[in-house]
């Protein structure tokens, strides 16, 4: 699944999928599946690795070529007798993928960003302080 790949951060350890048949109410042929794991994502909040579970069901009408009729339903083509279960497991994933996956509300934060002097600028000194200094300064001197 190299679509996927691009979009994690390490190789999945595992993935596992279920896909049933069945006829829908027409007696048209469906494929239901559904895809479970975890993959590893980065918090766009904190930048560090976020293992994001997932649980992706998706069902399908199965059709025998893309002329066919689907009526609107998503459909994937069964052609002589296989479907490409890899690309569509991929798709479902990509599709269920977080815009923005972030860890719990709570559970980071953003990290500080240093400024550029490395601290931030010292507080000034109160101007008012340096002249009530000089003022007391000149009345020594006057009172001596
Ligand atoms: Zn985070």
């Amino acid at each position: 699944m190299p679509r996927l790949l691009e979009a994690v951060t390490a190789t999945p350890d595992a993935i596992a999928y279920r896909i049933e048949f069945a006829r829908d109410a027409s007696g048209r042929p469906r494929m239901i599946g559904c895809v479970e794991g975890m993959l590893p994502l980065i918090c766009q909040r904190c930048l560090e690795k976020l293992d994001w579970y997932f649980d992706t069901r998706f069902e399908f009408l199965v059709i025998g070529n893309e002329q066919e009729e689907t009526n609107g339903r998503d459909a994937v083509v069964c052609s002589g007798g296989r479907i490409e279960l890899g690309p569509i497991i991929e798709d479902e994933l990509l599709l269920a993928l977080p815009n923005a996956p972030v860890h719990a509300h709570g559970a980071c934060e953003v990290p500080a960003i240093p400024t550029a002097g490395g601290q931030p600028p010292p507080r000034r000194s109160n101007p008012f302080s340096a002249l009530r200094a000089l003022r007391s300064y000149h009345g020594r001197e006057r009172s001596s």
